[in-house]
């Protein structure tokens, strides 16, 4: 096992044409090289190999990493296959032997020694730390994939366009600023681009990463002297894809690291792509400079998804699942819980896990059933997000100019029934209140009554633009 960084290294010799892929096989592959000490110690099967590295590849090795980074870490060249017998007998190691693991971690930085216990504790060397890995991929995860995207009117603008980055990237938007709320599916997306570029671009060095684990690392370079191995990894990036980049807010440092980056990138036509929790104009908190530049390639959102919508994402689920549910169930679910695709997901899976706690067949099931295991989770719902009756009444109210009292009187004045109308479809379409139940808020009504009236107001919005346009803005207000 070469160390992470000396792959990084000659990934990037690799890329530079430094290194061809022949000579690679030759004199790379089978090297021994570790770290002591911080610098980087590779070790040759003979003395004509070490001559040949020496004169032959290093020097432009070493040119290449100062002009990427103005530094290069430092290279110790020796002979021998093994690095552990020469050293053992000029080391202090036994003396280590039972001290506890921190102050073995520590030397193990600044000793030679290369016990057994002491190459355990290597791997926590500075350099080999795998925040460094060149080509950060790992961190993918697997379902994430356009495959299992389901787009709806919530987010196929977003969905086009990174299908569009993924397939040509660096050529169309730059960076792309994909933006919306919690649970929405932006780490899916972005993990989609990622994972497509990687299968079918496998030369490009894709970096996937959430940006809180960048700030972290940053830190980490700073504090540890590291700044090159930090920057060998972002600035070399052919494509750079951050996530939630909110957080990078109020952290000046990490911000300016960032700015660079972006500037490098940019100006090499390396693809960018960043999601967010919210639009660039309202990320208050970030530099100028850096907000103005989130604006300079293509800023697209992921809403929240309709009721078609919802239902084709659990059915997908069920599907990625192996499982076949009941379809009232799958309906039940995606009427009731509508402000997170995240959530959607953990009712159903919710449903999965009692099945198979109980041995209960999936398709077995029953809706009542169903909504005896949601019956928690929902109330939560309802609680928290889901509008009431009581919200639909009072904002039909203001924007119609009538009482609430007048919408659940009898009056059947025009103005007034119209708004009572409005009022009993926006409930039968936003809460997961039964018609009963809403005949009840709207002053004992009978369910009929409700039904009849959200049809009414259905049939009136095909031909009257005006109240249509007032209904989508009135469920809009409520929902946000
Ligand atoms: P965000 O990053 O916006 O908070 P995530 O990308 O983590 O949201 O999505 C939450 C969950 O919902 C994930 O399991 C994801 O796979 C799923 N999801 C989101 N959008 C979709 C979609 N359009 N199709 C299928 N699954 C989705
Ligand atoms: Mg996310």
């Amino acid at each position: 096992m070469q160390p992470e960084i000396w792959n990084d290294i000659i990934k990037y010799s690799l890329s530079k044409g430094i290194i061809d892929e022949y000579s690679y096989n030759i004199w790379f592959k089978d090297l021994n090289v570790d770290i002591k000490n911080d610098k980087i110690v590779v070790k040759f099967p003979s003395k004509i190999m070490k001559d040949k590295f020496e004169t032959s590849f290093f020097p432009q090795i070493k040119e290449a990493l100062k002009e990427f980074n103005g530094n290069s870490p430092e290279f110790e060249f020796a002979i021998g296959r093994t690095s552990s017998k020469k050293n053992i007998s000029n080391q202090k190691s036994d003396s280590n032997k039972n001290a506890n693991d921190k102050s073995l971690e520590s030397k193990a930085y600044t000793k030679n020694t290369t016990t057994k216990k002491t190459t355990k504790y290597k791997k926590t060397s500075k350099l080999e730390h795998t925040f460094f890995k060149y080509n950060q991929i790992d961190n993918l995860n697997p379902r994430y994939t356009f495959e299992n995207f389901v787009i709806g009117k919530n987010n196929e603008f977003c969905a086009a366009a990174a299908q569009r980055v993924a397939k040509y990237p660096g050529q169309n938007f730059n960076p792309l600023f994909i933006y919306g709320g919690y649970g929405l599916g932006k780490t899916h997306i972005l993990q989609a681009i990622a994972k497509y570029i990687v299968t079918h671009y496998p030369e490009k060095n894709v970096v996937y990463m959430p940006v809180d684990q960048f700030i972290n690392e940053f830190i980490y370079a700073l504090q540890n002297k590291q700044m090159e191995f930090f920057r060998l990894k972002y600035r070399n990036a052919d494509v750079l894809l951050l996530d939630d980049i909110q957080f990078l807010e109020k952290k000046d440092a990490s911000m300016e690291e960032f700015f660079h980056t972006f500037n490098i990138l940019h100006q090499s036509q390396k693809q960018m792509v960043f999601t967010c929790d919210k639009p660039p104009k309202d990320l208050k908190d970030f530099e100028d400079r850096v907000r103005n530049r989130m604006e300079w390639g293509l800023t697209v959102s992921i809403t929240q998804p309709d009721f078609e919508t919802r239902m084709a994402i659990l059915r997908k689920k069920a599907e990625l699942e192996n499982r076949e549910v009941n379809p009232d169930i799958i309906s039940f679910i995606a009427k009731n819980v509508k402000s997170s695709i995240r959530e959607l997901e953990s009712a159903l899976i919710k449903i999965f896990a009692y099945c198979d706690i109980f041995s209960i067949d999936t398709t077995k099931i029953s809706l009542e059933q169903a909504k005896e295991i949601l019956k928690d989770q929902l109330k939560y719902f309802n609680e928290t997000r889901i509008v009431q009756v009581e919200d639909i009444i009072r904002r039909v109210a203001e924007v119609f100019k009538v009482s609430t009292i007048d919408i659940k009187s009898k009056k059947r004045n025009r103005s007034i029934s119209l708004a009572r109308n409005v009022a009993m479809y926006i409930s039968r379409e936003l809460t997961p209140t039964s018609t009963t139940e809403i005949g009840l808020s709207f002053g004992g009504k009978d369910h009929t009554t409700i039904i009849h009236a959200s049809n009414k107001i259905a049939k009136l919005m095909k031909d009257d633009k005006i109240l249509k346009a007032t209904i989508e803005s009135i469920i809009k207000d409520l929902q946000s």
